[in-house]
């Protein structure tokens, strides 16, 4: 038996390199990364290709093992080419995301400790890293010390936990639920929708609030709608308020939702997924009075704080009621319970094993400080400014003036359809490859999109997306 036993260990054997090993398969992947950021600048942010990655498939899982070489370029040439390259800072749609190389660093460390961050009694200094981080957050957000919340893998899930807190805070149920009502404008994220109809409230009846010129809940009609509810005896208990929608970066008025909010009695949620972190400049601050009388909030590390993907945040400001939909009881776990002087994640989320996903955040603002994280945001502002500006300039249709760091646009040509030739223009530039743009419908009208977020965003990238759309306009003018 020992025998047979020793036999399968050493099989087992390469699951655990050897110090030269190790540093053999690390310098390979190592230069494999530098030579990417090496070329960061010159790499194209789209790259339309006819297989679609599909050349990954040649490689199965198997029972034997392939080169390292092999395998790199397994990566380069299907999954690192073909699509979007959200690393570069000629993204410049959809909402950008980050990536950050020290949080790589601080992934590179939660994988090798491995430190088990859902439980306090498990790992008390990851918790602790991590509460403190969600601490932080709730200050800066202007949310009270009461406040507790919960590092997700993204928005959506964060969306998620906080309407089920709602619900379960607000006491609807089977009972309830057809006459519960939920308030918010068409111009809500999708997760938010999505949101609704897995925490089982699809039976609530949705209010869609009118918006104004610049796309903001007009709080007035959300009076009278929410009056007019009462009245029918129905069981108004939701409001949701975008802070910066990823269609046009509109920010809702926080803060006059929120003393409605409060006066009748509602759950007061805010996805600030996109626009939270602009708290941290001198304008997002303004533009985002009111963040703090959430009763849930949402907000992205891997949108305004430049991380790699994976990262969202839920802030619940009583933290008992985040508590008392997310807790656990297991017998098996009982040990657990001993000692814990802060809340685990476990008991605030859907998870019980999960990613030490709080060292990705923590390690890059310990070692550079959170200024140039407020710069970089500062930055994006402006750009966005500067670009709705020059557009003007250049005779485009232009959307409102930024709130935050999205711009709508469009060419009006002075023949045929405008839908069409937007939708021309768009294809030209994402087979020019140099910078990547999106589209949206606005009042029913095919709309172009700039969306500012990437950290490596600069004048550069902005003033080539403005050569280009001059230059296609004019070659699809003739
Ligand atoms: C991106 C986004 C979400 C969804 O977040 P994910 O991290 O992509 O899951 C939700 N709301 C808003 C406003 C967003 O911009």
């Amino acid at each position: 038996m020992r025998k047979r036993i020793l036999q399968f260990q050493r099989e087992a054997s390469k699951l655990e390199p050897g110090a030269t090993e190790r540093k053999k398969v690390r310098d390979q992947v190592v230069g494999y990364a530098e030579s990417f950021l090496d070329q960061i600048e010159s790499l194209p942010a789209y790259n339309v290709t006819k297989a679609k990655g599909k050349g990954i498939l040649s490689s199965p899982v198997r029972e034997k093992s392939i080169p390292l070489k092999k395998i790199l370029k397994l990566l380069r040439d299907h999954v690192d080419h073909p699509g979007l390259n959200p690393a570069s800072g000629g993204h410049l749609a959809y909402i950008p995301g980050g990536g950050i190389y020290y949080s790589a660093l601080g992934d590179y460390l939660a994988d090798i400790f491995n430190r088990y961050a859902g439980v306090f009694y498990a790992g008390p200094g990851a918790v602790r890293l991590e509460n403190m981080l969600i601490r932080w957050m709730a200050k800066i957000t202007g949310l009270p010390a009461s406040t507790g919340g919960n590092l997700t893998t993204g928005g959506s899930l964060a969306n998620l936990m906080g309407l089920v807190t709602a619900r379960d805070a607000m006491k609807v149920n089977s009972k309830n639920v057809r006459r519960s009502v939920i308030y918010m404008t068409k111009q809500v994220h999708h997760s938010v929708d999505k949101a609704i109809r897995i925490a089982g409230l699809s039976e609530c009846i949705v209010r869609h609030v009118p918006m104004d010129a610049q796309f903001r809940m007009d709080a007035e009609v959300l009076k009278k709608l929410l009056k007019a509810d009462q009245k029918k005896k129905l069981n108004p208990f939701l409001v949701i308020a975008s802070a910066g929608t990823t269609d046009t970066g509109s920010v809702d008025p926080l803060r006059t939702i929120g003393l409605i909010a409060r006066k009748n009695k509602l759950w007061y949620h805010i996805d600030a997924a996109y626009g939270g972190f602009f708290i941290l400049t001198r304008k997002g601050k303004k533009k985002l009075n009111g963040l703090g009388m959430a009763d849930s909030l949402v907000i992205d590390p891997h949108k305004g704080m430049f991380l790699p993907y994976g990262l969202g945040v839920l802030l619940v400001r009583n933290v008992n009621h985040l508590r008392q939909s997310h807790y656990y009881q297991a017998q098996y776990l009982q040990d657990a319970l001993i000692g814990a002087e802060e809340y685990s994640p476990a008991d605030l989320s859907p998870e019980l094993t999960k990613h030490f996903r709080g060292l990705r955040f923590w390690l890059p603002l310990q070692l550079i400080g959170l200024k140039p994280f407020r710069a970089c945001l500062e930055e994006k502002l402006e750009l966005a400014a500067y670009f709705h500006n020059e557009l003007k300039k250049a005779g485009f249709e232009v959307g409102p003036t930024p709130e935050l760091s999205v711009v709508t646009y469009r060419w009006v040509p002075e023949k045929g359809s405008a839908d069409l030739f937007n939708k021309k223009l768009l294809e030209a530039v994402v087979k020019d490859g140099r910078i990547f743009i999106s589209s949206t419908m606005i009042d029913g009208k095919y709309t172009l999109r700039f969306a500012c977020l990437s950290f490596r965003t600069h004048l550069k990238q902005v003033d080539l997306l403005i050569d280009i759309l001059k230059q296609k306009v004019r070659a699809l003018e003739r």
